[in-house]
């Protein structure tokens, strides 16, 4: 036998009792039914709420019983009689003597129902030899919170005889409700709000009918609640809730984030990373570019700097791929350099030239940046150096882009890294014009078209004027030659660390 107020309890139901007449109603459905059920008196009736039309008769197989002035039926007759009123599942199991029912949701497996479970302290019997506890008799005395790694212990200690007792598994904001039957306690001592754990609060409340609930918040926000146990603990009078999580999602899902912070991160840098650099030696093959008072061709001055560079550039840094756009005396076309260096996947892009000058007293290093001229100067360096397309078979469509008009768009384009190549050029200018052959003349833009194709950081090097005689001496001189590409090596070096530092700080922000 059950008693059908406990039950409409644990269901949720609201309830008045009148004297051997039972009114269930649905509290939180609309517009929700009543069910009346009335001792000796099979027949139970479900009215509509809002219309007060008869909607349905339930017929009970026992007629109800009235035990000290509580309506109870037999444990299988009051499943069915909920489950035909509120059309979901309440179903009793006979070896565990539990009661499970689907507070929302309508059948089992039929979206996530929450589960009630209500528990008979006592086995009753249709007899009638079973004794209620006497009014009160029970004391909830204290409530003792034991924090686990993977859950929570929550002990309910009591005084008095024992009573009957239910529990609703957390609901959707991770409310456990723990009801007695007949049982009080100190309000005000037994509300605590917790910290830190499983347990956010526990809220008791006395029900007008002598029943006292406790609810139970758990913050399934940060923790996933996996079971919600309950013991009764006979032998030390205690009421015992064990709640079992999994881990700290919250710590999970920083970790996650952290994880994956980490992964954007690397990844970036991996992307930013100065790790591949184009070294093009100017000119080759049948193109000798400049050539010196002295017979000196720049092909060749350009590069013994590109070997010697790149040597300096893997000794110093293995982990930095570098990559030749001829490493030989070759003719490669203007347009070529630039693909391979995009192919490559370059984010530096260094050409290497000698200069010459109808003036045979100009003199110095200069580096230079794509971009409209700045003046005349910089322009017939510009040309010369452009003037090998002449040489290639198909020059006309290779850069039938590249006109005054089109630089300074194509420079735009460039204007991502022109902060980057500005960069580069001051910071191989400093050490270049260290080395004593040259007089450093500045950074200058101008409309190289080696500079034109390649998508990442570009500058040209003129390391000399092989039309300088004293010049062309020295820029022959494998030693100097050396000297300069460990100039070029240093700017590089120093441009390497404050853009990696700046990416870096990028990032993090
Ligand atoms: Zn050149």
């Amino acid at each position: 036998m059950i008693d059908l107020e406990s039950m409409a309890r644990a269901l949720r139901l609201s309830f008045h009792n009148d004297h051997g007449l039972l009114v269930l109603e649905e509290a939180f459905v609309v517009p929700g039914s009543t069910c009346t059920i009335m001792i000796n008196n099979n027949f139970s009736r479900v009215i509509s709420k809002n219309s007060e039309n008869l909607k349905r008769i339930i017929q009970l197989q026992v007629e109800p019983s009235l035990i000290h002035s509580r309506i109870y039926l037999p444990v299988n007759q009051a499943c069915r009689l909920f489950t035909i009123w509120l059309d979901r599942e309440v179903v009793y199991n006979y070896s565990t003597g539990m009661i499970n029912a689907w507070l929302s949701g309508k059948r089992f497996g039929e979206s996530v129902g929450l589960i009630g479970v209500v528990k008979h302290e006592e086995q009753l019997s249709v007899q009638g030899n079973f004794k209620p506890a006497e009014d009160s008799s029970t004391v909830i005395t204290g409530i003792e919170i034991e924090k686990r790694a993977n859950g929570a212990i929550i002990s309910f200690s009591a005084s008095g005889n024992p009573t009957q007792f239910s529990l609703l598994k957390p609901d959707a904001e991770g409310y456990v409700y723990l009801s007695f039957e007949k049982a009080s306690c100190d309000i005000n001592t037994l509300s605590t709000i917790y910290s830190g754990g499983v347990v956010k609060a526990i809220t008791p409340k006395q029900l007008a009918d002598g029943g006292l609930q406790f609810a139970v918040a758990l913050d399934n926000k940060s923790f996933a609640i996996t079971s919600v146990e309950f013991h009764r603990d006979e032998k030390n009078n205690r009421y015992v809730l064990y709640v079992r999580s999994n881990a700290d999602v919250q710590e999970i899902r920083k970790k996650e984030k952290e994880q994956q912070i980490a992964k954007v991160i690397s990844r970036d840098v991996e992307k930013w990373k100065l790790n591949t650099i184009v070294l093009d030696a100017g000119h080759g093959g049948k193109d000798p570019g400049a050539i010196g008072f002295n017979g000196t061709h720049e092909k060749d001055v350009a590069l013994n700097i590109v070997h010697d560079l790149g040597t300096f550039i893997t000794q110093k840094w293995p982990d930095v791929n570098v990559v030749y756009t001829r490493k030989d005396d070759r003719f490669i076309p203007l347009h070529e350099r630039g693909r391979i260096a995009n192919q490559s996947g370059g984010k530096l892009f260094i050409s290497v030239h000698c200069n010459a000058s109808p003036n045979r007293n100009a003199r110095g290093s200069e580096v230079y940046i794509l971009g409209p001229h700045k003046s005349k100067a910089a322009l017939d360096v510009a040309m010369f150096e452009n003037s090998v397309i002449r040489q290639e078979a198909d020059f006309q469509e290779q850069y039938k882009g590249f006109s005054e008009e089109h630089l300074i768009m194509s420079s735009m384009a460039q204007n991502a890294f022109a902060k980057q190549s500005t960069a580069l050029a001051q910071d191989i200018l400093k050490p270049v014009e260290r080395q004593a052959v040259n007089n450093a003349r500045g950074v200058r833009q101008a409309g190289f078209m080696v500079l034109w194709t390649p998508s990442m950081a570009s500058v040209l090097v003129e390391v000399g004027y092989l039309s300088n005689a004293e010049e062309e001496r020295m820029l022959r001189d494998r030693q100097v030659q050396s000297k300069i590409a460990y100039g070029i090596f240093q700017g590089v070096q120093s441009y390497r660390k404050n853009y990696e530092t700046s990416c870096m700080a990028s990032l993090a922000e």
